[in-house]
């Protein structure tokens, strides 16, 4: 219960009990994100973490979500973060699932039995912000992993049963990237075969190394319109076996939702339909950022 501002949350954990297990990020360079910029990374003491934990027991024992802070909290060890999931099933009876942003690193620094273990204590979601497949862009980016090291950290948490939501970021190869960075998004949501699918607007932020380099003219941002070509070109390349997607955040234009592959001839149909101006794109003073 005691927070160090500010607090991220994916939009579907807006019912979750947010434990604060780390602050901040442990990479905390990735070139758009202002998230945890002011915050310096360190993993919460354990008792700290138990003290909150009974805090929110009495407060809400109904809870059934529970959202690891903050940007990675899988940078823990599996041997402390086995305790705090220990914990929780034992302080809230209707617990029915613990999810977090994880980091490509941090599974992969993690065995194939600790993975099944965190999963059995009920850690069966996790967050990854891929925002790319294109290896030039991620290089740009400083995401801090490859595309492989990427890949391979979804499909691991997926064999040992923690579901994955793979976050994608339209326009984060500015216009000299904009083809390569979607076909090949969509070329490694592929391959990655996660559960869940988000596709959000790139928004450079003030204070992140991204606005330095629109303002200076190193990035060129793509227009509105452009990240239409994009979306459509990114769905015709996910080829997955079953993922709910989304690109409804408030940063996107054109809010859409549904099932892959079920949906995709829909969705694409519906992004043409907008670039054809049958459907308005949200305008910018709209757009929550
Ligand atoms: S790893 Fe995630 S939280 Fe950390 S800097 Fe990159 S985008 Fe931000």
């Amino acid at each position: 219960m005691r927070y160090v501002e500010p607090v991220f949350r994916p939009p579907s954990e807006a019912n979750s009990y947010l434990l604060a297990v780390t602050d901040g990020c442990s990479h905390n360079k990735c070139t758009y994100c202002a998230m945890y910029i002011t915050k310096r990374f360190s993993v919460r003491p354990q008792e700290q973490v138990f003290e909150d934990i009974a805090m929110a027991s009495e407060l809400m024992p109904e809870t059934r979500r529970v959202f690891l802070l903050d940007g990675d909290a899988m940078t823990i060890s599996a041997a402390k973060l086995m305790p705090i999931l220990e914990r929780l099933r034992a302080s809230f009876p209707n617990l029915q699932r613990v999810s977090s942003y994880v980091n490509a690193i941090s599974v992969n620094n993690k065995t194939d039995e600790e993975l099944v273990a965190l999963r059995e204590l009920g850690l069966t979601l996790g967050y990854i912000g891929l925002e790319t497949g294109d290896a030039i862009v991620n290089d740009r980016i400083v995401k801090g992993a490859t595309i492989d090291e990427q890949v391979t950290a979804v499909q691991r948490a997926q064999a040992a049963g923690i579901k994955m939501s793979v976050m994608t970021l339209l326009g984060m190869g500015g216009r000299d990237r904009t083809r390569e960075h979607a076909v090949a998004t969509g070329e490694v949501l592929s391959r990655m075969d996660p559960r869940y699918i988000s596709c959000l607007c790139v928004t450079p932020v003030p204070g992140t190394p991204l606005h330095e380099q629109v303002e200076s003219g190193e990035f060129e941002m793509i227009t509105p319109e452009e990240t239409l070509d994009e979306l459509e070109l990114l769905l015709e390349h996910t080829l997955v076996s079953g993922a709910v997607f989304r690109s409804n955040h408030a940063s996107n234009y054109l809010p859409l939702g549904g099932r892959l592959p079920a949906d995709r001839e829909r969705l694409i149909a519906t992004v043409q339909a907008a670039r054809r101006g049958e459907t308005p794109l949200k305008p910018e003073y709209l757009r929550g950022l």
